[in-house]
């Protein structure tokens, strides 16, 4: 957004963000930064044309260990955000999940596709968050007439991720770059399809210029087993490490894997960053991260 010329104000409470991902920005001018939990009531001076709602835990690991917040961000802070949005006569974006999916019945996963999510199960502090999330983006959108939009990303990895994150490809690549065994849980048949960073970037930047009201899945269609992205990964960073096994979390989706058609319709966009280029520029920035001792002195 700034490198298109806008302004551009962010706001996070840093529970799982990083300070250091803003960084790059300390000398941008027409960026402003303000620490802020979203759940809780806050203003913003002046003008806004777009506000774009992200903020929450995403990584399982994450989700699992602040469940309540998880909740109160996708409920309290999105209704928030939506008033922000009405107040200022702003379009709204809001980012939604793969997860509303759940543990999906259907495959590929069609936008049309209602879900298939245990309500009361460990991960339903973030499906059913995400699930609120949407329907009071459309209630806003059928009761006050701001212009909404909903995305559900799909597995998305690339630089500024967190080392120790638990997501599966900060994970693998922290360990393969060690040399410690990589852990795949369950027996690795459950499939995920990894979309890099800038391609999800450049969806989002599409779908907040459509008058498009109804999700639109933002995701790379290549699919893979997770026993397969190790073993990948082992290729490609050449390593030695091992492939170790682990118990399959509770309700880890079996399958899961973004049917585009409508993002390419209605948007002409697709993903364009192949796998393994996107894992070498991934690869390059955890190499260029301070060590843990480093940090550590
Ligand atoms: N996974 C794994 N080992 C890890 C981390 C994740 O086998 O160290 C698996 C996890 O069980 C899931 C998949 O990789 O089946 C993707 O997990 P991730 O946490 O990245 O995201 P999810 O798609 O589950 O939200």
């Amino acid at each position: 957004m700034l490198s298109r010329g806008h302004t551009v104000v962010g706001l996070d409470n840093f529970l799982t963000g990083n300070p250091e991902n803003l960084r790059h920005l300390s000398g941008e001018s027409r960026f402003h930064f303000i620490e802020q939990d979203i759940t809780r009531p806050f203003s913003i001076d002046g003008p806004v044309d777009c506000v774009v709602n992200m903020a929450s835990p995403a990584s399982p690991k994450d989700y699992l260990e602040h469940p309540i917040e998880t909740l109160a961000v996708g409920s309290v802070g999105t209704q928030n955000m939506l008033e922000l949005a009405k107040e200022k006569q702003a379009r709204f974006l809001i980012t939604s999940t793969s997860e509303c999916y759940g543990d999906p019945l259907e495959h590929p996963q069609v936008e049309t596709y209602w879900g298939h999510v245990n309500p009361v199960g460990p991960r339903s502090c973030y499906d059913e968050s995400k699930r609120f999330a949407e329907a009071i983006t459309m209630a806003y959108h059928r009761k006050y007439g701001v212009a909404t939009n909903i995305v559900r990303i799909f597995n998305t990895y690339g630089p500024r991720m967190k080392l120790d994150d638990g997501r599966v490809v900060p994970a693998f690549l922290d360990r393969a770059l060690r040399g410690l065994p990589i852990t795949v849980f369950g027996d690795g048949s459950q499939t995920r399809s990894f979309c890099y960073v800038s391609d999800l970037v450049e969806g989002i930047s599409r779908l907040m210029l459509s008058d498009e009201r109804y999700p639109v899945n933002i995701g790379n269609p290549r699919e893979m087993t997770i026993l397969e992205f190790a073993e990948h990964i082992q290729r490609l960073t050449g390593t030695r490490s091992e492939i170790n096994f682990a118990p399959l979390p509770e309700d880890d989706p079996r399958q899961r894997r973004p049917d585009i058609s409508k993002a390419q319709r209605l948007l002409g966009w697709q993903p364009v960053v192949p796998l393994d280029e996107g894992l070498q520029l991934t690869i390059e920035y955890f190499q260029g991260l301070p060590t843990r001792a480093e940090a550590i002195a």
